[in-house]
Parts: C-alpha cells; structure tokens; sequence
C-alpha cells in the first residue's frame, strides 16, 4: 500500500495481455526496441492491466478496471487476455473490498483495456460491476467512443461504456479538474480526445497515474510513442509538458501496462528523460 495526503491507494494486477511489439513501439526499430523486450512467436508482448484503488474521505475509488472477461472469443485469443494469475476480483479481494462497496470508478479513457470490468456478465445479461458508483469519463472521449475513426474504432467495446450511459451512472468530466480533495484530473491530446491522468497530491511524494501517455517506463523517451497513438506529434508535445510537471514536482509515476516497472520518478539527462527510483512490486 502507498500513502498520498489523505488517502490510502492500492496497486492492483487486474491480469495481463498481449499486443504486437510493432504496434506497441510505433516508429522506433525492432533493433532498438529489441535489446530490452522478447516478443513471443507472433510478435507480441506482454502487457499488464494495472489498475489503482484510492481509499479515504468516505470514498472508494477504483481507477480503471482493466479487461474485462466479456470479450468475444476471437479478440480473446487475439490479445492473449489472461485472468489465471491475476484478476480484478482478486485483486480486490486481497485488499477486502467488494465491488458494492466502490463508490466511484474512474476511467481514464475507454479502450477496451481500460475499462473492460466496467460491466460483468450475470445471468444471461451485462450488468454495471460496480452498481453502487458513479463512473467518471471525460466528455471528449465518451463523444468519441460513440464514433471513433477509422484508424481507432477496433479499440472500443462499446458494451463497456453504452449500458452505463443507458443507466445514467457516468457524470461526464469536462477538462482539468479536482475531483476529490487532493485528487486532480488532468487531461491530455494525442494518444486519443479526452484521455484523464489522475494526480495524487502529497507533500513527499505525488502519485501520478499516467494512464496511456506512459504505458510503459520505455514511453518515457519522447518520441517511443506506439501506432496506437492517433495524433502522433500532439501526443510528444504532451508528454514532453507531463514529463517536465513530473521531474519539477517530483511525481511517482505509476505505469499501467507495464509489467515489470510498476512505478517511477523522471529525470531529464543530458539529452532526454530517464526513469529512476523505479519499482518493481509493493
Ligand atoms: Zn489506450
């Protein structure tokens, strides 16, 4: 467990899966990428699904909810989604809190791997897995979701997020915010509209949840973004403000996909940023 201001927060492994290396590093060469990741035969790498509880001031706050077990089968073997080591309902149940008990879910944007366990399928139906939350979606990206573009539109499920609108639980976020006593929301262009951060504020260490803008510590070189990255130079010009806020404030950032680097700070070298101070488990 790691403390910021008021608040408790949990690191929690939702499961892991697999997208191809190719994608995952973009434009950078297989022989650069190459000399720190060993795709399996198909080209893929193994990715975590890492999601955060945030608990104090009468609230239990789950930060992404990982894949979610209701994918079609084809897009299961596709990324190789795997709950047999780590779930979400483990996860949650190591830390002893059910799923009635989170008061808010916040996604911080609405790619299948982020918000897959939104919904649950219960006796012949999807259902909201956490009936009792209000689910937190930035305006942008839920307009989005609706009608994703071309080069997009295979990364939205739109399950995941339609029986929630259809419900009324999602209060739509509209740009930077605190949306709990210490707790920012800060939002960022590129990766895809609308896509939230979510800052911890503590005097010794903020926790910064960085969602897709470094899904890995190796993102934390300016120019390895992936292909999955719509708006390439806005997405760098992004990154290259969060890295500069992170090093200046001393942030810990807290990595969602990557499954050996959990957390880090950043430091800007002679030429670019380097992840230090990183952590491989809590
Ligand atoms: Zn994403």
């Amino acid at each position: 467990m790691l403390r910021a201001g008021q608040y408790d927060v949990y690191i929690l492994e939702t499961g892991r899966f697999r997208l191809d290396a190719g994608v995952v590093f973009g434009v950078i060469p297989k022989a650069l990428w190459g000399k720190n990741v060993t795709p399996d035969s198909q080209n893929r790498m193994k990715m975590a699904l890492r999601s955060i509880l945030i608990i104090g001031n009468d609230h239990k706050i789950l930060v992404e909810t990982g894949a979610g077990r209701h994918l079609n089968k084809r897009l299961k073997r596709l990324y190789q989604i795997d709950h047999s080591e780590f779930s979400l309902e483990k996860a949650l149940k190591q830390v002893g809190i059910s799923k009635d008990e989170i008061t808010d879910v916040i996604n911080t944007h609405l790619h299948f791997d982020h918000c897959g366990g939104n919904v649950v399928f219960q006796e012949g139906a999807l259902s909201p897995a956490f009936p009792n939350a209000i689910y937190h979606i930035q305006k942008a990206q839920l307009k989005w979701a609706q009608s994703p573009s071309i080069l997009d539109k295979n990364s939205y499920v739109p399950e995941d997020y339609m029986l929630l609108l259809d419900q009324n639980m999602i209060r739509s976020v509209e740009g930077e915010t605190e949306l709990f006593p210490g707790i920012h929301i800060f939002t960022t262009r590129g990766h895809t509209p609308g896509q939230q951060h979510i800052l911890l504020k503590d005097f010794q260490e903020p926790l910064f949840f960085c969602a897709d803008l470094f899904p890995l510590h190796y993102n934390i070189k300016t120019t390895w973004i992936s292909s999955l990255d719509i708006f390439p130079l806005d997405f760098i010009a992004e990154k290259e403000k969060f890295l500069y806020r992170a090093e200046q404030n001393a942030w810990r950032i807290i990595f969602p996909h990557d499954k050996e680097v959990i957390s880090a700070k950043v430091r800007k070298s002679t030429k670019y940023y380097r992840a230090y101070e990183k952590r491989f488990d809590y």
